[in-house]
């Protein structure tokens, strides 16, 4: 299988409470890893993904209590979807009627039926009815029976002034191809199974982002280890000329980051060495995990942070 696609989305929310209780409740994510922002410890990160997070069904956020609520625009992810076995659209959406979750008609979407619906701080995300995504990887513990359950990523769709620039980056130096086009949108296609696609909608001019809570903050992609990494900011610097970070330990992964042409923040992380790196895949999730710099001010972390489940 390729190995290109999304690693991680990585969002902002409002209460971590109510965060938890909608992607594990509603949604039937497990909850992988409950750390701080390695670079902001007074605030969680919290990872949800499928048994082990593997990459490709990762969606991370940044809870804030507080926050004010995004607004989409330019320049910014505006949905973040998810794969169903195609037969289980009908039970998702009656389970959105059930407990009360803002959703779309169904709509089919260059050739997929898509269930458009929004998490409590108005992130808009997406389900969409994959034929064969029965097989995928998922949690099959948790609060939706194992049949219905999110098989990773499908994709992300991001909006943009044109599309050119951002699509020669995801071609050149992440493999991904053009696979279809719906009006201003264009689909590119990596050929991994969860986080395959990215979706690009060229919209001239408009309204630049305003970040907060429901927006992403950042769409991270896939290297096998610190060579394949090494070898697309080779491209990105020395072909298209961008400006890339130094590389950060995420504990989970290794990141650099940069801004595409179009705007949007992008990460390139490693798929190892995952989330069994300091804690069992039996138990991930359950206890603040920090790293070893971070460890000596647990008390004070601990002490800041609101409670979750
Ligand atoms: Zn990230």
């Amino acid at each position: 299988m390729s190995q290109n696609g999304i690693h991680h989305v990585t969002a902002f929310s409002g209460p971590a409470a109510r965060n938890v209780d909608f992607y594990t409740e509603v949604l039937g994510l497990r909850l992988v890893k409950k750390t701080v922002n390695f670079d902001d410890p007074g605030t969680y990160h919290l990872y949800y993904g499928d048994e082990t997070g593997r990459p490709g069904t990762i969606l991370t956020f940044f809870p804030i209590e507080h926050a004010a609520p995004g607004r989409v625009g330019i320049g910014e992810t505006q949905e973040t979807a998810f794969r169903v076995p195609r037969a289980s659209i009908g039970w998702w959406t009656h389970r959105f009627i059930e407990k009360g979750v803002a959703h779309e008609a169904l709509v089919q979407v260059l050739g997929e039926p898509t269930l458009r619906f929004r998490d409590p701080d108005g992130m808009m995300l997406a389900l969409v009815g994959v034929a064969g995504a029965e097989g995928g990887f998922a949690w099959t513990g948790g609060a939706v029976p194992a049949e219905h359950a999110i098989r990773g990523f499908h994709g992300v769709t991001l909006l943009l002034n044109e599309a050119g620039p951002t699509a020669a980056i995801l071609t050149d130096v992440f493999g991904f191809q053009e696979v279809g086009r719906e009006g201003a949108a264009i689909r590119y296609a990596s050929g991994a199974e969860a986080g395959g696609f990215v979706t690009l909608r060229a919209v001239g001019e408009f309204l630049r982002g305003r970040q907060g809570a429901g927006s992403v903050h950042h769409i991270a992609f896939r290297a096998a280890d610190d060579a394949a990494q090494a070898a697309m900011v080779a491209k990105l610097t020395g072909t298209h000329g961008l400006g890339v970070t130094e590389q950060r330990d995420r504990q989970y992964f290794r990141s650099v980051y940069f801004r595409e042409p179009g705007g949007v923040l992008f990460e390139i992380a490693t798929d190892v060495p995952g989330f069994a790196v300091d804690e069992p895949v039996e138990a991930l999730g359950r206890a603040l995990k920090l790293p070893a710099f971070l460890e000596p001010h647990r008390a004070r972390i601990e002490g800041q942070l609101p409670q979750v489940a």
